[in-house]
Parts: structure tokens; sequence; C-alpha cells
């Protein structure tokens, strides 16, 4: 399997089950994927056109990790990495950090089907905090869960990050409006790494 470490192509680090990286094309198509499904969508509230449908979804999903050319994120303001599950290699879902609400820097994720109720949020999101932290520099993270979403304020909080007050609600890329129950997580000496920095960010 491909690199697992920074430069200035891409992030790679361990964290608990999975590889967190950069993705290959194939792997972000697997990524998107992993968070294209009803259940996901509920919370997620994508664009129609950037929801895979079946039979592609779960042909995606058995995309193998380390294929694929490499890709460059279709949003600039977005640093996205893939959760790789080295034992069953595979594409397990997608962290990122991105231009929050207010213009801040804001972490979020989903897992796939298989990998829900198994408390990996947690590590899912200790990675958004990893990857803020430790290679963007970033000395805060916020995140935004919707109001009633239990299991994503549960693997927030698992990870560390705590309630903090926000705005009542946010937008979802669909335009429904829901309701938010704020996070945030702050380190007082946070580091970079020698990865593509998040130059979008005013900190
Ligand atoms: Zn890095």
């Amino acid at each position: 399997m491909a690199k697992r470490t920074c430069d200035r192509r891409g992030h790679a680090f361990a964290l608990g089950r999975f590889l967190f990286r950069t993705p290959t094309a194939w792997e972000y198509a697997a990524a998107v994927a992993c968070g294209s499904d009803p259940a996901a969508q509920r919370w997620l509230g994508w664009l129609p056109d950037s929801v895979v449908t079946e039979p592609m979804r779960s042909e995606a999903l058995r995309i193998l990790p380390g294929t694929g050319p490499a890709w460059s994120t279709p949003d600039p303001h977005s640093v996205d990495v893939v959760a790789i599950d080295l034992l069953e290699g595979r594409c397990a879902g997608l962290v990122s950090v991105h231009s929050g609400e207010d213009g801040g820097p804001e972490t979020g994720g989903y897992l796939a089907p298989a990998y829900r109720g198994r408390g990996l949020g947690r590590d899912l999101f200790a990675a958004g905090l990893l990857l803020a932290h430790s290679h963007l520099g970033l000395p805060r993270v916020r995140a935004g869960a919707e109001v009633g979403n239990v299991a994503s304020g549960r693997s927030l909080e698992a990870a560390g990050l705590r309630r903090a007050p926000g705005p009542p609600h946010y937008t979802l890329p669909n335009g429904r409006l829901s309701e938010a129950w704020w996070y945030q997580h702050d380190v007082p000496r946070p580091h970079r790494c020698p990865g593509p920095p998040a130059e979008w960010l005013a900190f």
C-alpha cells in the first residue's frame, strides 16, 4: 500500500484501526459512496448530483485502497483525508477540515454503513482533530452536529470536543436548514506537517 507519511502531495497518518490519507481519485469515489446511503444523507444533505446511487454505490465501496490516479479536491476550501481500514483492505469513510460557517476551521466526516455503531466515530473525529492541530497548524477547530444526531454528538465528545456556543442553524448543501449543536477543541501549540497547508484559513 502507498505512502504513510506526509509530503507536499498529501497527508498520511495512522489512528486507531485506520490509516488516514489524502485520497487517490478512486479512494475519493469510495469515500463519497461511504456517505451516499439514505441514512447518511438524512444528516449530510448533499446535492442529488453528489450522491452515488446503487448499483454504483456497492461497486465503489469495494474499491481497493492504493489504486487510482492522484487527485485534487474539487473544493479548494477543504482538506479531505480518507479512512482506510488496513485489516479489511477497504475505504471506510472520510474526515475533513474545511472552511466553516463563520470562516474558521471546522471538521466533519462520515463512515460507511458497515463501520457505524461500533464506536469508530471517535477515531474518525480524533483524526479530524489531529489533521487540524498537528498537520494544518490550527489552534482551534469547531464541529457542528444536527440537533438529534446523537451518534454524531457522542462521537465528537468521545474524541474530546466540547459543546460550545454558535449560531442556532446551519445550511446543508441541498439547502435544508438544520438546527445545530456546536463543539470545539483547542490546543496551545499546534504543528504543521510537510503536507499541503490549509492556506485559505485565516488564523
Ligand atoms: Zn500531514
